[in-house]
C-alpha cells in the first residue's frame, strides 16, 4: 500500500494504486510534471489565485482528471484556503441547499467559484466528487474511511498544524459520519520538512506553548546552529496528533519528501520561489 511515484503520459504523480484497487477510492498527489503552465508556474499548476494564466490552470485541472479517465463530466472541488481549521462538508443536504443536480461540480470550480468556500479541509461521503487541496510547501493530507466510504482533503500549513485542523477533521469523521478510527487511512503528500522549515523565535514559542506538554519539544524542533531560528517538524506533530487520537500506525502513509530541498524540480516551493504555482492532493470515492 506504499505511495509510489508513477508516470501517466507526461505527468508524474504520487499514489498507491493498490489502495485504489482495494477500496475503490482514488487518491494522489500531483507534481509540476505534465502541465502546460509557463514561467514561474511552469508545469501542472492547479491554482487560479497565484497569477497564472486561467486558461492554463483550467486545462491543467482537466488534465488531472483525464489521467484517470474522468474527463470533463466532473470537476475538481477546491477551496479558498485561508490557513484556518475550518472544514467544508459536502453532504446531500449541502448539495440540495446550494446546487441543482446539473451544476453540482461546475458550481465549485470555475475560476471565480473556486473561491466561494473559505476553508482548509473538505469532506464528502458522495461518490464522484473529487476533492482537492493545493499547496507549495504546506502539508497536503488525504484521509479516507474505507468502511463507511467518507473522504477528506486537508491543507495544513504551520497555522493549520497549530490550530489542529487534522483533529477537527477526525472529529467530523467520527461524530457526523460514525467512522471508526481503525478504518481511517491517512496519506501525507510531499511538503516542506524539518530540513528546510526554519522559523523565528515567535513561531517557535507558539509551538512550544501548544505542544510541549504533549511531547518533548526536542523531538520536533531544534535550534538552527547558534541562531535565534528553529527547525520544526510539522509532519511529526501531525503524526503524533493522529496516533494519539487513535489512527492505526499501519494505516498511515507518508511520501517523506521535502518540497523545498527537492533538486529534481518536481515541486512548487513557496519558501524557495515565492511567486509560484501549487501542486495538489486529490481524493475521490469511485
Ligand atoms: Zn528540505
Amino acid at each position: 500500500m506504499k505511495i509510489k511515484k508513477i508516470k501517466i503520459d507526461d505527468a508524474e504523480i504520487f499514489t498507491s494504486l493498490n489502495f485504489r484497487e482495494k477500496f475503490k477510492i482514488l487518491s494522489f498527489f500531483t507534481t509540476r510534471k505534465g502541465g502546460m503552465s509557463t514561467d514561474n508556474f511552469n508545469g501542472l499548476n492547479t491554482a487560479y489565485h497565484v497569477g497564472d494564466n486561467p486558461s492554463s490552470v483550467y486545462k491543467n485541472r482537466l488534465k488531472i482528471l483525464n489521467l484517470f479517465g474522468y474527463g470533463s463530466n466532473i470537476n475538481l472541488v477546491s477551496l479558498n484556503q485561508i490557513h484556518s481549521n475550518k472544514i467544508l462538508v459536502i453532504d446531500e443536504c449541502f448539495l440540495k441547499e446550494n446546487f441543482t443536480p446539473e451544476n453540482v461540480n461546475s458550481g465549485f470550480t470555475d475560476q471565480n467559484s473556486s473561491l466561494k468556500y473559505s476553508a482548509d479541509a473538505v469532506m464528502t461521503d458522495i461518490p464522484k466528487i473529487p476533492l482537492m487541496v493545493m499547496g507549495a510547501d504546506c502539508n497536503l493530507i488525504l484521509v479516507a474511511d474505507v468502511k463507511n466510504r467518507v473522504v477528506a482533503a486537508v491543507h495544513a500549513g504551520w497555522k493549520g498544524v497549530l490550530n489542529r485542523i487534522i483533529l477537527n477533521v477526525l472529529e467530523i469523521f467520527t461524530g457526523k459520519f460514525n467512522s471508526q478510527l481503525k478504518d481511517i487511512y491517512v496519506f501525507f503528500g510531499p511538503s516542506i520538512r524539518k530540513c528546510c522549515f526554519k522559523v523565528n523565535e515567535d513561531v517557535f514559542n507558539l509551538f512550544l506553548q501548544e505542544f510541549n506538554e504533549i511531547f518533548d519539544y526536542k523531538k520536533f524542533m531544534n535550534r538552527a546552529g547558534n541562531t535565534d531560528y528553529f527547525f520544526i517538524d510539522l509532519v511529526y506533530i501531525i503524526l503524533n496528533d493522529i496516533l494519539k487520537a487513535g489512527i492505526l500506525k499501519e494505516n498511515i502513509f507518508d511520501t517523506g519528501i521535502c518540497t523545498c530541498c527537492d533538486n529534481e524540480g518536481l515541486f512548487y516551493s513557496y519558501r524557495k520561489e515565492k511567486n509560484t504555482g501549487r501542486q495538489a492532493g486529490i481524493i475521490m470515492i469511485e
